[in-house]
C-alpha cells in the first residue's frame, strides 16, 4: 500500500516539476549562436535581437511588416491561395494534414505573406517568408505568390523587396516544388528587364531552393547579422568534401567577406535602409 502511495507522490512532484520547465520555458529563451539564457521579455524589447551576441531571432512575417513598412499601409495580396495535394503524398502523415496543421499553427494559408506597401513613403511590392509555416518551404502557393507579387510589380512600375526565410524546396510536392526555382527567376529576369529594383533580405534560415533562386538573384543582397544562409548544409557539404569546414561557414559575416552578400543591417536599421536604397533605386529605369 505504502508503495502505491509512494509512487502517487512522485507522480505528482513530477507533473509540478514538467509545470515548472513550462513557466520557465515561456520565461526563458537559450540563443541559437551564444548559448546564453535570456529572458524572453528583454529580447521581446530588443526588436528580437540577441543583447549580448547580436543574433537576430527569426520573427514571425505579420511582425515583420510592422517592422518595416508605414503604418496601415500594408494591403495582402493572395492570402486565400492554399496547396493542393497533387501528388498524394504520404510520410509520417498525409501532406494535406501538415498543411492544415500549419495553417492552425500561423494563421495563414501558406509560407509568404505578399502585398504592396509603403516605406517611408515609397511604394513597394512586398513578399515575407513565414518560416513557421513547414519551415517557408518553397511549394506551388509560394512560387505562384511571388510570381504574381513581381508581374505586378512590373505593371505598377515600382520595385520589389523579399524577406526570405526558407528551409528550401517543399519535398511534399516534389518536381512541382523544385520547378517554382525556375518559374520565380523568370519572372524576376522579367523585372530586370523592366529596370526594376529587386532587394532580398536573407534573414536566419535561408537555405536550399529559396537561397539558390530568390534569395541570391536581388540586385541587392542585404542579410541579417549571423543569419544562416547556404544551399547544402554544412554536415552534408563536410561529408561531402571531406575536410573540416572554415570558422562561422554560410553566417552573413562569412558571406560578405567572400562577395556572396551586399550589406549586413541590423534590424533596427533595416527600414531606414531599406527606405534609403528605394529612394536612390526604386523608381523604374534608375537602377540601370
Ligand atoms: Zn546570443
Amino acid at each position: 500500500m505504502t508503495w502505491f502511495k509512494k509512487r502517487e507522490e512522485e507522480e505528482k512532484e513530477e507533473k509540478e516539476k514538467r509545470g515548472e520547465l513550462k513557466i520557465s520555458e515561456q520565461l526563458w529563451t537559450k540563443c541559437n549562436s551564444c548559448n546564453e539564457i535570456i529572458y524572453r521579455k528583454v529580447i521581446e524589447r530588443n526588436l528580437q535581437v540577441c543583447p549580448k551576441c547580436n543574433y537576430h531571432f527569426p520573427i514571425p512575417a505579420r511582425k515583420r511588416i510592422e517592422g518595416v513598412v508605414d503604418p496601415g499601409t500594408f494591403i495582402e495580396y493572395d492570402a486565400d491561395l492554399a496547396s493542393g495535394d497533387p501528388l498524394e503524398f504520404k510520410d509520417l502523415k498525409r501532406y494535406p494534414h501538415r498543411v492544415k496543421e500549419s495553417q492552425e499553427a500561423t494563421g495563414q494559408k501558406d509560407a509568404i505573406l505578399c502585398g504592396e506597401a509603403r516605406i517611408k513613403g515609397q511604394p513597394v511590392m512586398l513578399g515575407v517568408f513565414e518560416f513557421s509555416f513547414m519551415g517557408g518551404s518553397l511549394g506551388s502557393v509560394v512560387g505562384e505568390k511571388v510570381t504574381r507579387l513581381i508581374e505586378r510589380a512590373i505593371e505598377k512600375k515600382v520595385g520589389v523587396i523579399i524577406f526570405c526565410a526558407s528551409g528550401g524546396a517543399r519535398m511534399q510536392e516534389g518536381i512541382l516544388s523544385l520547378m517554382q526555382m525556375a518559374k520565380t527567376s523568370a519572372a524576376l529576369a522579367k523585372l530586370h528587364e523592366a529596370g526594376l529594383l529587386y532587394i532580398s533580405v536573407l534573414t536566419d534560415p535561408t537555405t536550399g531552393g529559396v537561397s539558390a533562386s530568390i534569395g541570391m538573384l536581388g540586385d541587392i543582397i542585404i542579410a541579417e547579422p549571423k543569419a544562416m544562409i547556404g544551399f547544402a548544409g554544412p554536415r552534408v557539404i563536410k561529408e561531402t568534401i571531406r575536410a573540416e569546414l572554415p570558422e562561422g561557414f554560410q553566417r552573413a559575416e562569412y558571406l560578405i567577406e567572400h562577395g556572396m552578400v551586399d550589406l549586413i543591417v541590423e534590424r533596427k536599421d533595416l527600414r531606414h535602409m531599406l527606405a534609403s536604397l528605394l529612394e536612390m533605386l526604386g523608381q523604374e529605369g534608375q537602377k540601370k
